[in-house]
């Protein structure tokens, strides 16, 4: 094989209750990467197309996931990365991710798998290290393996998969404001009380059960997150207003996905799913910015190969 295209897809990290453990795969969102090998050794971006990122190695997640790979495997070729970016960069659905999680997955096909897609999380961590300040795996995880992925440690790295409800369906609305990762996080309050955390651990323990036994009004009733939402809630627009027309709607749940602005909803089904986004839609509809609406099946598989 001298070269592999892939379709590299968009995540929902946090789950409202999840916050900083959880995430699930999207289907049907996501970017596109061409990874070939070449004679000279290292790594190269060869061009981005769809955004205005840096195509210095050590500037972009792709790359410095890359080079953490490489620096394993010890390759006697190396590889030139082209990026087909349709996940706008800060949308709070995993950009960096895609390409983080892509790179690796490219590289050890290329390098004939040596790797399993759970080993190679850490290597995509790497890059994610670059865009956030820290390596976490909440949308690395679930990129590379599909469905949902648990992230029960980091020392040890220990990632559970858990397989998606056979109907479950994610609308994401994406306000194309700035919201800034260091922002959303500064909001937070460090502390938080016994009676917080003993409802966010029984939320968060209701949420896998219900993932588990397909019990969607259990997943819905355990969509609550004690931690971070009254807080950065506060910087997105509208934010009370498309979660109620969700639930109107007849969403099973939704919250903040990732870091924000992206809002999200869990559904029973597409049809439902599409009720929620046109919800959604007509909360925005008079708003002064843009926003992108997605409905999407929940992806089992994760990255995928492309002819
Ligand atoms: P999201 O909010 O969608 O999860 P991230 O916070 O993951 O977005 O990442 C966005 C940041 O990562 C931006 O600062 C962007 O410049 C940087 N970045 C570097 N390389 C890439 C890349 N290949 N794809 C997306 N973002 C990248």
């Amino acid at each position: 094989m001298k070269q592999i295209k892939i379709f590299c897809p968009a995540t929902i990290a946090n789950l409202s209750c999840g916050f900083d453990v959880l995430g699930v795969c999207l289907d049907n969102v996501g970017d596109e990467m061409i990874i070939a090998k070449t004679e000279e050794k290292g790594v190269r971006i060869k061009a981005i197309i769809g955004a205005d990122l840096p195509l210095e190695v050590e500037k972009n997640v792709a790359g410095v996931a890359a080079l953490a790979l490489i620096e394993k495997l010890q390759p006697d070729f190396g590889f030139e990365i082209t990026i087909y970016k349709n996940i706008k960069a800060g949308s709070g659905i995993g950009s960096s991710a895609a390409s983080s999680a892509g790179a690796v997955y490219g590289i050890n096909a290329l390098c004939g798998s040596p790797l399993s897609n759970k080993e190679l999380i850490y290597y995509a961590m790497q890059g994610e290290a670059l865009a956030s300040g820290a390596p976490h795996a909440d949308n690395v995880a679930p990129a590379l393996l599909g469905g949902f992925a648990f992230i029960h440690s980091y020392e040890p790295l220990n990632i559970v998969h858990i397989d998606a409800p056979e109907e479950l369906y994610a609308t994401v609305i994406h306000p194309q404001i700035e919201l800034k990762t260091k922002d959303a996080r500064s909001v937070l309050k460090q502390t938080v009380t016994l009676k917080q955390a003993i409802k966010q651990c029984g939320n968060l323990g209701g949420l896998i059960c219900g993932l588990y036994t397909s019990d969607y009004e259990l997943i819905g009733n355990s969509l609550h997150d004690e931690f971070v939402e009254p807080k950065r809630s506060l910087l997105i627009p509208n934010y009370a207003q498309l979660k109620q027309a969700a639930y109107d709607a007849g969403a099973l749940g939704g919250g903040i996905s990732g870091a924000g602005p992206s809002v999200f909803a869990l559904s029973r089904g597409k049809e439902a799913a599409e009720k929620v986004a046109q919800a959604m839609r007509e909360v925005v509809k008079d708003a002064d910015y843009e926003c992108d609406i997605h409905v999407s099946p929940i992806n089992s598989q994760g990255i995928k190969v492309l002819p």
